[in-house]
């Protein structure tokens, strides 16, 4: 299988220089030419498998060229021996009858960019390996929070790798700040962005990738740049597997028989999750409506009711930072698709997002996207009210993001009647935004004043839950990171990082 460019028809490359350039070199992002196919009797073989199996099946047709050998350990390296703190990686617990909770947050950074980037590392180090590329690898990551962490912590000490994360300074939880200062690793770098949001980021390092001066001095002393983000399709394929693997659960339960359509519900950023949920129904899942949750940065349920989508908007910061998002990157692959795979469409949308801050689909594409998508957002209020109920109701505690999703979920229940079994993706640990966690539950007055670690035990002693390892003691490490820039000063920062280039 090769993959191909959103943009233009460029020639097709492996799966592995796809992984190693994260981006494609006309600006659009790789996309594999077809997808594999499994049946039911397929699908239904992965019940008796363990994670790391079921994962090197979703793995394998779309990675053909790494051996089995090196995907093998990959996976293993990954999934078993206690990354995960659960044995079965991404449980599947049942909060009532209907609804499903995809736990995709037992990795060590509690949140579920785990999932790919505790394997990224692996399949980018086997693809350098594979291609004879010699170079160093320097990995760029913007971040709303929790990418850069599950990115320092996934490549720390990789050899032949060096991270350069970039996060908007005022733009993440003091847990996910935290979390990111005090990383060690001999090859990270952790740079605060001052007097921007994720997208000012994010636009950063594209204009780093876009950058050819930069690349070829880069380049003349030894560096090669790449992406972490989901835009790289490194990260994608492995988000494809939990679904998979969430729908073997039904079937072993007994909660569904083989065939039976589910829904999905994902609270939705940069549109990589829920992508990954549509690759698995185009695969032969059989998965009816994909539930697309937005805070209230609604500009993709806005585009889903629409076809318009349009950047010409306030941007909110929210209780769920990680959603924080207006320039939703991983659509573009969807677009290609909706285009009837018109490179020169995507371009066009893609033109008129940049120049005008806003493109329109026509009818059919828009009819083919409203066939499968379901589309609403949530309130900040409806977002704690959720978190309480569900803690009442169920003595289950949940994130701002995965509260999100939930109210979606039930808006969309009571709008159209259907009742079909849903997986919902629940993408962090209650104990990482426990700010917001803590108020919903406990009140507001009872919580006021209390910095965030007081509030982590609390959380804590009044679910029985043990908080992850990795938040544990947080305000005592050591920082490690004191590097401050102005969005403008970014690629500046870079040539500093590795010496001196352009
Ligand atoms: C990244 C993230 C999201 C959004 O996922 P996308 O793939 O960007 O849509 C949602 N919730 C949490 C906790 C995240 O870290």
């Amino acid at each position: 299988m090769k993959y191909i460019s959103t943009r233009s028809p460029i020639a097709p490359v492996s799966s592995m220089q796809a992984i190693i350039a994260g981006i494609a070199p006309d600006g659009g992002l790789y996309l594999p030419e077809t997808q594999p196919a499994f049946s039911l009797d397929q699908i239904t073989a992965l019940t008796d498998l363990s994670y790391p199996q079921r994962a090197l099946r979703i793995l394998q047709p779309f990675l053909p060229d790494y051996t089995p050998a090196d995907l093998t350990t990959a996976v293993l390296a990954t999934y078993s021996g206690g990354r995960f703190d659960h044995p079965s990686v991404a449980p599947l617990r049942r909060l009532d009858p209907d609804t499903y909770i995809l736990e995709l947050w037992h990795g060590p950074t509690s949140a579920f960019k785990d999932m790919a980037l505790q394997i990224l590392p692996h399949l980018l180090v086997s693809a350098l390996r594979g291609q004879g590329e010699e170079k160093e690898v320097v990995i760029l990551v913007a971040t709303s929070g929790d990418t850069g962490k599950a990115a320092l912590e996934g490549f720390r000490d990789v050899p032949s790798t060096r991270v350069i994360v970039f996060f908007p300074e005022q733009g993440v939880s003091q847990v996910q700040k935290l979390q990111m200062l005090t990383q060690a690793g001999g090859n990270l770098h952790v740079v605060a962005v001052s007097d921007a949001n994720f997208d000012d980021a994010q636009n950063g390092v594209k204009a780093i990738f876009a950058n050819r001066e930069l690349i070829v001095s880069a380049d003349k002393r030894g560096f090669r740049f790449t992406s972490a983000n989901s835009i790289n399709w490194g990260r994608l394929v492995p988000q494809i597997a939990y679904y998979f693997s969430a729908y073997a659960d039904l079937l072993q339960s007994g909660a569904v028989s083989p065939g039976a359509p589910v829904n999905i519900a994902v609270p939705t950023g940069n549109f990589g999750n829920i992508l990954a949920a549509w690759y698995a129904r185009e695969m032969g899942l059989p998965v009816k409506t994909l539930i697309c949750a937005s805070n209230e940065n609604r500009i993709l349920t806005d585009f889903i009711r629409t076809g318009v989508y349009d950047t010409r908007r306030a941007f909110i910061k929210t209780s769920s930072p990680s959603m924080d998002i207006l320039i939703s990157s991983n659509l573009e692959r969807l677009l290609y698709h909706l285009s009837g795979q018109d490179p020169a469409l995507v371009n066009r949308w893609m033109a008129e997002l940049k120049s005008a801050g806003a493109y329109r689909i026509p009818g059919e594409p828009l009819t083919a996207l409203q066939a499968i998508f379901w589309a609403d957002f949530c309130s900040e209020g409806e977002t704690r009210q959720t978190i309480r109920q569900t803690w009442q109701d169920h003595a289950y505690l949940v994130d701002t993001h995965t509260a999100v999703a939930l109210n979606v979920l039930s808006k969309y229940r009571r709008q159209t009647g259907d009742s079909s079994p849903t997986i919902l993706a629940s993408t962090a640990s209650p104990f990482k935004f426990n700010q917001t966690v803590a108020e919903a539950v406990f009140g507001q007055e009872a919580v006021a004043g209390q910095d965030e670690f007081t509030l982590l035990n609390r959380l804590s002693q009044t679910t029985g839950w043990p908080i992850p390892e990795n938040l544990r003691d947080l305000q005592h490490k050591p920082v490690r990171h004191q590097t401050v820039c102005h969005p403008a000063e970014m690629q500046a920062e870079v040539s500093r990082i590795l010496g001196g280039i352009a």
